[in-house]
């Protein structure tokens, strides 16, 4: 796979110790799965909205040490192992070491400004805004199940925060594409991402809140 040697000898005896010895907090097979068959639905959306390509490197660093250990260690199955990590030590390695190596996650976007020499948001190049895209979609099938309609991942958009972290330009091409999901539907929205290389902004009154926050 994509460990080899004394390393992942040394790794996967790691692993099967840890499930004999503690079986009920440490579920490497069950996150395996998890993180698998999503990275299989953004796949697939990925071919359909133009960068297949891209879309086969999605989420792989979730199978690195640092990231699967925790992940196996504070596995729910309802919601992110990330905020386990973090009611335990107070924040998340895993997920440090995954938005640092992740461009679909907005949070990789953060760069000093030079005048100010403060972190700011930067503006997503598109061909990531679309994958964060797919990212949502098959996130929120995952943990709306039954309840999930084409809708669910606008809503989860706008009752966060996340316009305060993201540049204005980056979330209203975000928005454009979720608020077409909601209203045309998968197929058609897809299509249009896979057709369109400059992804539109959409129209948001002002202001739409604070301006991105300066770390
Ligand atoms: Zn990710």
């Amino acid at each position: 796979m994509f460990l080899r040697g004394e390393f992942s000898h040394f790794f996967y005896i790691f692993l099967l110790k840890k499930a004999i010895l503690c079986p009920v907090s440490f579920h490497p097979f069950r996150h395996f799965v998890t993180i698998t068959r999503h990275r299989h639905e953004v796949i697939r959306l990925c071919f359909q909205a133009g960068i297949g390509f891209q879309g086969l490197f999605h989420d792989l660093s979730k199978y690195s040490p640092t990231e699967f250990i925790p992940g196996a260690k504070y596995y729910t199955g309802n919601q992110s192992p990330n905020n386990g990590e973090r009611n335990d030590k107070g924040y998340s390695l895993a997920w440090m070491h995954h938005k640092g190596r992740n461009k679909h996650h907005f949070e990789f976007w953060y760069d000093y400004e030079m005048a100010t020499k403060k972190i700011v948001p930067m503006d997503m190049p598109d061909r990531y805004i679309k994958e964060m895209f797919c990212d949502r979609v098959a996130a929120s099938k995952t943990y709306n199940r039954a309840a999930y309609t084409q809708e669910s991942p606008l809503l989860y958009l706008t009752r966060s925060s996340a316009h305060e972290k993201m540049t204005r330009k980056t979330y209203r091409k975000l928005l454009y594409l979720l608020q077409m999901l909601a209203e045309k539907g998968e197929r058609e929205t897809l299509r249009f991402m896979r057709r369109t290389q400059v992804l539109p902004e959409a129209d948001v009154a002002e202001p739409l809140g604070t301006e991105p926050a300066k770390l």
